[in-house]
């Protein structure tokens, strides 16, 4: 059972007895878990990698920790077209991935669940996040060193005042030194580097 947040409003009359005074408990702000890009290309398809497997299990019961709060989760999925090639992400990364409609662009399947909010974002940072009136986030997938890093600086820039935390233990970059190198620059911009499970060594 979730705990009930009880808060008493002060009369001016009341203020010569602060210990009445109730602090606005932080803990009424919305939650939100934001799932990136943990489609199969990510994982085991085209631009998988070990450690990517590696955390599918950490995501799925982050996920079930969220929704057992009923707090909002709210998945990308990195969407190309055929032309992937011809973009200026296709030039510089020439791996066709997450093509529209294919296997790769699926979100893997079992982390999806009814009520969870879901973008397409055609590039590695979604600049819409301003319409989901984010209070408290924090950010979980793939990959550390690419979508997770500029969708955690994004929002930042556009939520200064909330707690922006990585789930490290979610997260895998492109090589385990891409993900520690991006760890170090999320945390120097003030972004809450969190490991909420240890991880499984047999599977690194
Ligand atoms: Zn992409």
């Amino acid at each position: 059972m979730e705990e009930k947040h009880v808060h008493i409003s002060v009369s001016t009359e009341n203020l010569a007895f602060p210990e009445f005074i109730v602090e606005e408990d932080e803990d009424t702000a919305k939650k939100t878990l934001i799932v990136i890009d943990m489609q199969n290309d990510f994982i085991d398809g085209a631009l998988g990698t070990k450690e990517a497997v590696a955390i599918v299990e950490n995501v799925k019961k982050r996920i079930k920790q969220y929704r057992d709060h009923g707090d909002e989760i709210i998945f990308t999925q990195d969407t190309h077209d055929e032309n992937y090639l011809d973009t200026n992400e296709g030039k510089n990364l020439p791996v066709k991935h997450c093509i529209e409609g294919t296997k790769g662009w699926q979100i893997r399947e079992g982390l999806e669940g009814e009520g969870d909010l879901h973008v397409i974002k055609r590039s590695f940072g979604y600049t819409g996040w301003e319409q989901f009136h984010l209070e408290n986030v924090e950010i979980i997938g793939l990959c550390t060193d690419i979508c997770v890093v500029s969708n955690a600086l994004i929002i930042k820039a556009l939520y200064p005042e909330i707690p922006v935390r990585v789930n490290a233990s979610c997260c895998a970059g492109v090589t385990p030194e891409a993900h520690e190198a991006a760890l170090k620059t999320m945390k120097s911009c003030q972004v809450e580097i969190i490991y909420s499970f240890l991880r499984n060594q047999s599977e690194m």
